[in-house]
């Protein structure tokens, strides 16, 4: 039974489930009672190399907190230009770029209008899509997890509107074909190519937003920049559809802290450059550790993490035995991915603790 102020609240809310979230570092730390400083986090994809320190004296040395920030980005809008090759005036920052989909979403999709979805991937378009009433139609990867393109085809209708594509794709860390996207973007829709891994990957669809109007790409600095904590992403989007998204995004959005994080972050690119390239090499190593372990099946991945499939035993088994040691990775509690683990890549001693655990589990598997 609802009381009468639930009756007040959308249907559509009342009957949705809340986002997931990876559970806190310090939650982590105590439910496990270890120390923080002893936690091998590899479940939420984090740069374990941290940011620059660059911008770490950049927020220390700051002096003008009291200001509200720049609401239209411009210091990070410009350097944002080089960084992509693309004219700031079709740039814009969100805090995080999970908050750049929800304004598309909410730019575009009303109730009963439809968004397309590949799952298994990223959990916040649809999140976001049914926060906005829309109906998301799931058009599932095949089993090597490329996108099913005759399938989206045949799920178009008058009413979709998006259709939101990662690449590389979380969890499954493939990236999409371009020539699939340009056949995507002959219909009546937005396709949106999100990539938040793309310095893992060195491959980018950014030029192709200058020839198409509607695709959008998103990128993020929470991953290769090590920036999560502080929230700030971007996208780069056709003339059209920006001037629209001015008018609905909040004024303050990107907080004074991330924006001069962007500048720190962009005028030390060579060190982030590095780190990114040791995380790369040791997604190599990794997979080629994985791949020695009998009961799991990694999947190649483009980005800072490897999907493995847990071939005997249960994946939540796999998981609780690495907890035990401290070591944390992500697990899905979802149909399609029950018998699925995600691992993001760490530092070269964190592969070898993952590693030193996995071999033991496999007796009591
Ligand atoms: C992590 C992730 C994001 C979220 O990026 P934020 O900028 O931290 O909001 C977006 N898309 C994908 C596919 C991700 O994995």
């Amino acid at each position: 039974m609802q009381s009468p102020v639930e009756r007040l609240i959308r249907p559509q809310i009342w009957e949705m489930e809340g986002y997931v979230p990876v559970e806190p570092l310090e939650a982590l730390a105590k439910r496990h009672g270890i120390s923080l400083d002893r936690i091998i986090k590899l479940d939420a994809n984090e740069n374990p190399y941290g940011c620059s320190i660059r911008v770490q004296e950049a927020l220390a040395s700051f002096d003008r907190y009291q200001i509200y920030p720049d609401p239209f980005h411009e210091q990070a809008r410009a350097l944002l230009e080089k960084y992509t090759g693309m004219s700031r005036d079709r740039i814009m920052v969100g805090s995080g770029s999970d908050e750049l989909i929800d304004l598309i979403v909410r730019l575009f999709v009303g109730p009963d209008d439809e968004i397309i979805n590949c799952p298994p991937s990223f959990g916040m378009y649809y999140y976001s899509a049914n926060v906005a009433g829309a109906r998301v139609v799931d058009v599932q990867r095949d089993e090597k997890f490329a996108l099913d393109l005759r399938g989206i085809q045949g799920a178009i209708s008058e009413r979709t509107k998006l259709i939101f594509l990662a690449s590389p794709n979380n969890p499954t860390g493939n990236s999409v074909e371009p020539a699939e996207v340009v056949e995507l973007l002959k219909h009546n829709l937005v396709v949106v190519v999100d990539e938040a891994y793309y310095e893992f990957a060195g491959r980018t669809l950014v030029p192709l937003v200058g020839e198409f109007d509607n695709l959008i790409v998103l990128r993020t600095f929470s991953k290769w920049a090590g920036l999560a904590g502080l929230r700030v992403g971007y996208g780069v989007f056709p003339p059209e559809v920006i001037k629209q998204l001015w008018k609905i995004k909040q004024p303050y959005n990107v907080n004074v802290a991330a924006q001069l994080a962007v500048e720190a972050s962009l005028d030390d690119l060579e060190r982030l450059q590095t780190t990114v390239q040791w995380i790369r090499k040791e997604r190599g190593r990794l997979f080629r550790q994985l791949r020695k372990i009998n009961y799991l099946e990694p999947y190649p991945s483009q980005a800072n993490f490897i999907l493995c499939k847990v071939l005997r035993g249960e994946a939540l088994q796999v998981m609780r035995e690495l907890e035990k040691n401290g070591i944390f990775i992500r697990y899905y509690n979802t149909p399609l991915l029950s018998q699925y683990i995600r691992i993001s890549v760490g530092k070269p001693e964190d592969t070898d603790a993952l590693v030193k655990t996995l071999l033991r589990t496999a007796n009591s598997l």
